[in-house]
């Protein structure tokens, strides 16, 4: 069995849901789905108006979406009985938003809100599916996919639980559940964050000990760099679980990087593939790794670097523990770090107690900051004892001013820090000296 996630732009429109039932149809396996592309941001709006006591604003926002849903179900169904159906269903979910406009709005009304997106498009998938015949069967996500009480999921449970389910029906032809929705460790409706249906297709291939989680999206897989920025991009073939996990985490939009782990530990391939084109191979990833090739180039953006610099530090000890420190107390996680004898350079995206971090460094040394700054990763075989890929990645970018330099902290990346002002030229300059030669 296999499980197949589809994002929002690939079931955007009734024309896309039929698109992705002709992909599904025929094997037993697990769908995914986001909501509608576009919904849920609509309903982090609505959340908004009703946070500030708007239920004016928020009952526009609901009534637009509910006419664009009609819309979508008259084009997606074909017979008189399924659109009625149909209207049917998504009535009640749009008739639960519109409880939350009469009365006191909190986090826990609005993650209910946020859920009704995926709720949404998986009952339209999983009617549509029933219209063309096929025994099509939902899997609702908040019966088993939970977190505990740090707010990570619950393997156990879900496997649990998603076996019952399983059992429960298995005379199924398909399965269709929700990505991103869930209930937190006091059964509360919750989810995984945005992005998060990824991280659903991952934890559910875990699982049920899946043979292939597929993520498919409207792109040719992973690309080798930004196509927003570098021309003659190509899509990388295959992928190691960890350097994929360093592209989705250094801007590679393609994946949400906590997709990967679930998958690694078990040892189940990822296949990132095109909606638009389905036969085209896209990317494999794995636990195995292509000897002697680097891969593929991704950039961060909006990074703040800030070094320490000490003479307290030569021959100290815990100087690194104390800084560090700083960091933890803020809540601030640390992307890299270069040391030297005397003096500590570390990386932060989150700038929301910058001030105060470096108020408290200044007892450690003398503290400068630099802003607007992007980390260049290069992922791909690096493993120490090759020779000359460093030497390349560094010469590649000869004409660019590099703040730091990040090597050896795995096998498969090089992490370099330059301007923002230079990120394009940067990209421009690492796929021309290192795929395009
Ligand atoms: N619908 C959710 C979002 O827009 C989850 C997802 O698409 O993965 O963030
Ligand atoms: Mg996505």
């Amino acid at each position: 069995m296999k499980v197949l996630k589809f994002g929002g732009t690939s079931v955007g429109s009734a024309q896309r849901m039929k698109d992705v039932a002709k992909l599904i149809v025929g094997n037993r396996d697990i769908v995914v789905l986001s909501a509608m592309s576009g919904t849920t941001n609509s309903l982090v709006e609505i959340s908004d108006y009703l946070y500030k006591k708007n239920p004016d604003g928020a009952n526009e926002i609901i009534n637009k979406l509910a006419q664009k849903y009609d819309g979508h179900i008259d084009e997606l169904y074909s017979t008189n009985e399924y659109k009625q159906k149909a209207k049917e269903q998504i009535k009640t979910y749009f008739d639960h938003i519109r409880t939350f406009t009469k009365d006191l709005f909190t986090l826990f009304e609005e993650k209910v809100v946020l859920a009704q997106g995926e709720l949404i498009s998986t009952a339209m998938m999983n009617l549509y599916l029933q219209e063309l015949g096929v025994n099509s069967v939902l899997l609702p996500a908040l019966e088993y996919m939970r977190t505990d009480k740090n707010a990570e999921p619950d393997p156990l449970y879900i496997k649990e639980q998603l076996s019952k389910l399983l059992e429960e029906y298995k005379d199924a032809d398909i399965y269709i559940t929700q990505g991103y929705i869930c209930r937190n460790a006091y059964g509360e409706i919750d989810n995984l964050q945005r992005g998060g249906s990824d991280y659903t297709a991952s934890l559910v291939g875990a699982a049920i000990h899946a043979e292939e989680i597929q993520i498919w999206t409207d792109i040719d897989g992973m690309h080798n760099n930004d196509p927003r920025y570098v021309d003659n991009t190509s899509p990388v073939r295959q992928l190691h679980f960890e350097e994929a996990a360093e592209l989705a985490y250094f801007g590679a939009k393609i994946l949400h990087p906590t997709c990967i782990l679930p998958a690694k530990l078990n040892n189940i391939p990822v296949r990132l593939l095109n909606t638009i084109q389905p036969e085209a191979p896209g990317t494999i990833i794995s636990n195995e790794t292509e000897k002697g090739k680097i891969k593929a180039v991704a950039a961060k953006d909006n990074i703040t670097s800030i070094k320490i610099k000490s003479g307290r530090m030569l021959l100290a000890t815990g100087f690194l523990r104390k800084v560090f420190e700083i960091f933890e107390n803020y809540q601030t996680p640390i992307d890299m770090v270069t040391t030297s004898e005397v003096g500590v350079s570390v990386t932060i995206d989150n700038r929301k107690h910058l001030e105060e971090i470096v108020d408290d460094l200044k007892k450690f040394g003398t503290v400068t900051v630099d802003e607007e700054m992007v980390i260049v990763c290069v992922v791909g075989d690096l493993e120490w004892e090759n020779i000359g890929f460093e030497a390349r990645i560094i010469h590649a970018l000869k004409e660019i001013p590099v703040r730091m330099i990040s090597y050896g902290g795995s096998n498969y990346n090089v992490s370099l820090l330059v301007k923002s002002a230079d990120k394009k030229r940067a990209l421009q300059a690492l796929s021309s000296h290192l795929f395009n030669d």
